[in-house]
């Protein structure tokens, strides 16, 4: 039996694809398959899994289900989101360059410039804002342009059909990070991005208790080299890690929808605060892409920025004071978090093309009562700002 269907809007398919009842004893969730080896009937013969970082039907289950809320033939998942990027990257070989947009994820930044750097691999981080930017630089050694919208931290939107368009005119493929709009708010496969790349710790898990990572793409070339660098370098996540975060995406919709009214409530509060410079948030109309935003995105999401007039001591004070937005890492889960990103996450873009301003404060908007969060920052803003 095959309960969910194509067709099958984003809830349904949260809740069915890949979760089909499973055979033997009709358990209605997929168990934790908590085995390192299948036992085969005969030598040569398997029932689907032989050992289990080659595969393992937790993980299947978890692969086709946020396979199917990305609109994708394939689905990959990892240990972490950066294990995932590493698959993504190994398709890059000494003297190939890559473009990245010029904010990006620190780590993401970190692996391309450091890690892959250091193996001859060349990148230029460009404002992807002016797709045109992208043509007119043409390193013909590109083989991939790597972009996240809404970017992390400073909540950039790119245009991704666009920016498609030229890579793929090109020669080139495109990757998007989709982690901070999550398969809900937004598909880039359906926009032209020939792969997606996912840390299923932020939203997919949704509950800060799992790290993990996911790769989806309709490319079934680079799909089978995915699931061959998948078994032949290891990055694999464990059952339980995949059972948490197969947890956490059935619900992601309704999160979503609570996450997006949340922010709402805050980019309110603070565009209205004197103690606030700038809030960078794509549903403010008077953000430089919101109409992009309006067009590839179906909310804004949950992630809110804002620089404060007052400098790094105010930002600094504001990210250590707050009660409810705990100070940490990390976003995506249903608890508020502050952090400061200049010293915290992105502290290895630091004197890059990709720095970011002290004075810059990024919230992960959860989905406590507003009321109550919009207290809590605005107590801490009337206090230090
Ligand atoms: C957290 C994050 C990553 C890295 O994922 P991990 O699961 O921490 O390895 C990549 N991209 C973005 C946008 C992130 O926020």
């Amino acid at each position: 039996m095959t309960v969910d269907q194509p067709t099958d809007g984003f809830a349904t398919r949260a809740l069915h694809a890949g979760q089909d009842p499973e055979a033997v004893t009709g358990a209605v969730i997929p168990p934790i398959f908590q085995t390192s080896t299948f036992a085969q009937p005969r030598v040569g013969e398997h029932l689907g899994y032989e050992y289990a970082r080659t595969g393992n039907p937790t993980r299947t289950a978890l692969e086709e289900c946020v396979a199917a809320l990305e609109g994708a033939a394939h689905g990959v998942a990892f240990a972490s989101g950066m294990a995932a990027t590493d698959t993504l990257l190994r398709r890059l070989a000494p003297g190939d360059h890559l473009y990245l947009g010029n904010d990006a994820y620190g780590g993401t930044y970190r692996i391309i410039s450091n890690v892959y750097g250091g193996h001859g691999v060349q990148h230029t981080a460009v404002d992807l804002t002016q797709p045109e930017a992208l043509a007119a630089d043409w390193n013909p050694a590109t083989k991939l342009v790597w972009i996240e919208t809404p970017t992390n931290p400073l909540l950039t939107v790119f245009d991704i059909a666009k920016i498609a368009e030229i890579t793929h005119a090109n020669g080139a493929k495109l990757v998007v990070d989709n982690t901070f709009a999550s398969p809900y708010l937004q598909n880039p496969l359906a926009l032209g991005a020939d792969a997606v790349v996912h840390s299923t710790t932020k939203y997919l898990g949704g509950h800060s208790d799992t790290v993990g990572g996911f790769v989806a793409t309709n490319d079934d070339e680079w799909a089978a080299d995915l699931r061959y660098l998948q078994n032949a370098v290891g990055a694999v996540p464990g059952p339980f890690d995949c059972f948490l975060a197969l947890r956490g995406v059935k619900t992601l919709a309704v999160r979503m929808d609570r996450h997006c009214e949340n922010a709402a409530r805050i980019v309110e509060l603070l565009v209205g605060h004197e103690a606030v410079r700038e809030v960078l948030y794509p549903g403010l109309p008077g953000h430089p892409g919101h109409e992009i935003a309006q067009h590839q995105m179906r909310g804004y999401g949950g992630m809110v920025s804002f620089r404060l007039r007052g400098g790094v001591d105010v930002a600094m004070k504001v990210a250590a004071e707050t009660r409810l937005f705990t100070l940490a890492e990390s976003l995506g889960g249903v608890e508020s978090l502050i952090e400061h990103p200049g010293v915290m996450t992105h502290a290895s873009v630091a004197g890059s093309d990709l720095e970011v301003p002290d004075d810059l404060i990024r919230l992960s908007v959860g989905l406590e009562d507003a009321d109550d969060l919009v207290a809590d920052l605005r107590d801490v803003l009337d206090r230090v700002g």
